[in-house]
C-alpha cells in the first residue's frame, strides 16, 4: 500500500508538472525534417563497439603521412601518381566511389600499388545529416567499387569535409574502418603567388607523426601543391621525416593505455 501511495503521488506530481510545461525531453528532438537524423540502434552489436578515429598519431618518430582526397580523377590523379613513383614516396588516397566508377582506367593496373586506398564515399555528400542507412550506403558502395577496382578492401574512411554524425560512426564501424582526419592542410589559398612557398610551409609546420591533406583534383588554386609535390616530399625528406602511408603510421602508434 505504501509503494502504491508514492506511486500515486510521483505519477500525479509528474503529469501536474508537465502539463503546459515545454516538453524538455521527447524522442524526436532533433529537427529530422530540418536535414539532421538520429543515429539510430546498430543492427549487430560489432566487436569492437567503437570506432577510431584519428587526426595525427602521437609519436616521436620523424613519420609523416600525405594524403590525397576526392580522386579518381583525369585532371591530376596520373600527374599525381606519376610524380611520386618519381620520387618512390607512398601516399594514401582517399577515393570517391562514384569517381573510380566514372574513371576505373586511372586505378586499374597497379597504379595504386605501393600507395593505401581509403574510402572518401560514394557521392561526397555530407555524412552529418545523415541516418544510418544513409551513411551505410555511401560508404558501403564506396568499398564495394574499390574492392572490385582494385582488388583491395580498404581499412580507413575519411568523411567529406570531416563532417560526421554518430551515424557515420556506427557505419563506420560495421565496416571495420578507422576514421582518419588530419592534422595539416596544404595552405593552397596563400600561396597562389608564391608557388614555391608552399614547400618551405610545409617543411615548417610538419611535426611527427602529421597527417596532411591534401587533393588530386578540384578548383586551380590547389595546383600549387601538385606542381610543387615533389619539393614538397624531397622538404620534409631533408627534414629527416619518412613519408609513410596512414596505416603505417597508425601502426607506429604507442599502445593505447
Ligand atoms: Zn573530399
Amino acid at each position: 500500500m505504501i509503494a502504491g501511495g508514492v506511486g500515486a503521488v510521483g505519477g500525479a506530481a509528474v503529469g501536474v508538472a508537465a502539463e503546459g510545461a515545454p516538453k524538455l525531453f521527447g524522442p524526436h528532438r532533433l529537427p529530422i525534417d530540418g536535414g539532421y537524423a538520429p543515429a539510430g540502434n546498430p543492427d549487430v552489436y560489432s566487436a569492437r563497439g567503437s570506432v577510431r578515429c584519428v587526426y595525427h598519431v602521437p609519436t616521436t618518430e620523424k613519420l609523416v603521412a600525405l594524403t590525397f582526397d576526392d580522386g579518381p580523377m583525369p585532371d591530376w590523379t596520373p600527374r599525381v601518381l606519376a610524380t611520386l613513383r618519381e620520387v618512390d614516396a607512398p601516399a594514401t588516397f582517399f577515393l570517391i566511389g562514384e569517381h573510380l566508377r566514372a574513371y576505373p582506367q586511372l586505378a586499374k593496373g597497379g597504379l595504386y600499388d605501393g600507395h593505401e586506398v581509403g574510402n572518401h564515399t560514394w557521392t561526397h555528400d555530407d555524412l552529418a545529416m545523415m541516418d544510418r542507412d544513409a551513411a551505410r550506403t555511401e560508404m558501403r558502395r564506396c568499398h564495394d567499387q574499390i574492392v572490385q577496382t582494385l582488388g583491395r578492401a580498404p581499412k580507413i574512411m575519411r568523411p567529406p569535409w570531416g563532417h560526421m554524425a554518430g551515424s557515420t560512426l556506427i557505419a563506420a564501424d560495421e565496416l571495420g574502418y578507422d576514421v582518419i582526419l588530419w592534422s595539416q592542410r596544404m595552405p593552397e589559398n596563400e600561396y597562389v603567388h608564391n608557388p614555391s612557398g608552399i614547400v618551405d610551409r610545409t617543411v615548417r609546420d610538419v611535426r611527427p607523426g602529421a597527417i596532411i591533406l591534401a587533393h588530386d583534383t578540384g578548383p586551380s588554386d590547389r595546383l600549387v601543391t601538385i606542381a610543387n609535390l615533389a619539393g614538397i616530399v624531397n622538404g620534409l625528406r631533408a627534414a629527416g621525416y619518412k613519408l609513410v602511408t596512414v596505416s603505417q603510421l597508425l601502426a607506429s602508434a604507442p599502445a593505447p593505455v
